[in-house]
């Protein structure tokens, strides 16, 4: 800073013209690949409000008001989730980290009950823990074991059945022959299908294991439990004893912001605290001590904003709109010559698989389909395997895609996929 007013927003608007100039070709619209991106107009004021006010949410002392609201908003996403409601929970970067800190949180209590302290000790010597998955796992459930030193490729994978889900019967044959400390990391919403895994018979067959923790990654899932005609899909999950979930996809809040909940509160702080004698603590909710951050902007505050002006029945309207949406699309595809609809469309994902005339290459015209409607720009989706086949991925969470949007979407996509164009 140069000290004179003047020079420095000069500087700052130079700079900023340089980044949209050098980098706006590169922003998405009309994204149904991986997420939103169309802001709220609660992410676009409270939003603002976080960065105007710099809160540094690590610890009570240092905000109160981000203390104060994170606790606030926590508590009304386990009532939107119809999660234990004296669970505790924090607000990590994303789903990812949330598997992390969910998975860290049953690290600590089977090796405990084990009688070993893994945080004062770590796994040098500790009794072996078994951490199994669905097949499906999302990539991040891996990488959370990974970081946890749980081995990834020491992990057991079950066999998952047509639409991805963890196959109960096959958890009871792979847990017949292991006792000792157990992690199972079982998934509401797999990222290809949407399908959830049958949590209620994943608990049934955990209640006869003393020593087993059960987690879910539900990153875009559990919101199936804001909506009276899904709820069923997620029947169960309130068994389990953590769960991660995204605020930035579903509620739409904006990167970047998970949900992650633990049923045992001493078991949550007790994986993630940290303590040094310089830091002010036990004034109130400190906020770090339930994610792996430390220093961190208040996250909270578009949560609460975004509750607060949506309210359930908003939540409510936005997850069933994307889910009608995703339909929409499957059924303006479905039919269509060479067209077809891979997974049992439940929810918000659509799995499309595009065969050219005259029969040929599937697997490579359905890429050439996905890089062709990229190009045109009209809509963004991705590609991806789905049980040994190429496929178009689409996944409908923007709340600002409409119907208009969604038909424009299937169009450009048969238009794509009509031979000789
Ligand atoms: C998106 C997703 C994640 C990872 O979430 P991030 O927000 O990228 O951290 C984990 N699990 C599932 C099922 C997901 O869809």
């Amino acid at each position: 800073m140069s000290g004179r007013p003047d020079a420095d927003v000069q500087r700052a608007l130079a700079a900023a013209a340089d980044l949209a100039r050098d980098y706006l070709g590169g922003l998405s619209e009309r994204h149904v690949g991986y997420r939103e991106d169309g802001a709220t107009i609660h992410q676009r004021l409270a939003g603002r409000l976080t960065i105007a006010w710099n809160q540094n949410a690590a610890l009570h002392a240092l905000s109160p008001a981000a203390a104060g609201v994170e606790q606030v908003a926590g508590e009304w996403m386990l009532e939107l989730l119809d999660l234990p409601r004296d669970a505790s929970f924090g607000f990590p970067t994303g789903a990812g980290l949330g598997n992390a800190v969910g998975l860290a949180a049953a690290r600590h209590v089977v090796l405990a009950r084990a009688g070993w302290d893994v945080e004062a000790r770590g796994l040098y010597g500790a009794p072996e823990i078994r951490a199994v998955v669905g097949a499906e796992a999302h990539a991040t459930a891996l990488t959370a074991l990974q970081y946890l030193g749980l081995g990834r490729e020491r992990v057991i994978a079950v066999d998952t059945d047509d639409q991805g889900r963890m196959r109960a019967d096959r958890l009871g044959d792979v847990l017949a022959s292991l006792d000792g400390p157990l992690i199972v990391c079982a998934q509401a919403g797999n990222v290809n299908s949407g399908a959830f895994d049958p949590i209620g018979s994943i608990a049934d067959t955990l209640a006869g294991y003393p020593n087993a923790w059960l987690h879910i990654d539900g990153a875009f899932g559990l919101w199936a439990a804001t909506v009276p005609r899904l709820r069923h899909l997620v029947a169960g999950v309130e068994r389990a004893d953590s769960w991660s979930t995204d605020a930035h996809k579903w509620l739409n809040v904006g990167y970047d912001c998970g949900f992650v909940t633990v049923r045992d509160p001493e078991a949550h702080r007790a994986a993630m605290s940290a303590t040094a004698a310089y830091l002010l603590q036990g004034a109130g909710r400190d906020n770090w001590e339930y994610v792996l951050d430390s220093s961190r902007r208040a996250r909270g505050f578009v949560v609460w904003a975004t509750l607060r002006s949506l309210g359930r029945d908003g939540v409510c309207a936005l997850v069933e709109r994307c889910c009608d949406l995703a339909s929409r699309i499957a059924d303006r595809l479905r039919g269509a010559d060479g067209v077809e609809i891979l997974n049992d469309v439940t929810l918000n994902q659509v799995l499309v698989r595009f065969t050219p005339g005259g029969g040929g290459d599937a697997d490579a015209f359905t890429r050439e389909v996905v890089g062709r409607v990229q190009a045109d720009g009209t809509a963004w989706m991705g590609s991806t395997a789905w049980h040994g086949q190429a496929a178009m991925r689409i996944s409908v969470s923007n709340w600002s895609t409409t119907e208009a949007d969604a038909d424009r979407t299937a169009e450009a996509i048969l238009e794509a996929a009509t031979p000789g164009t």
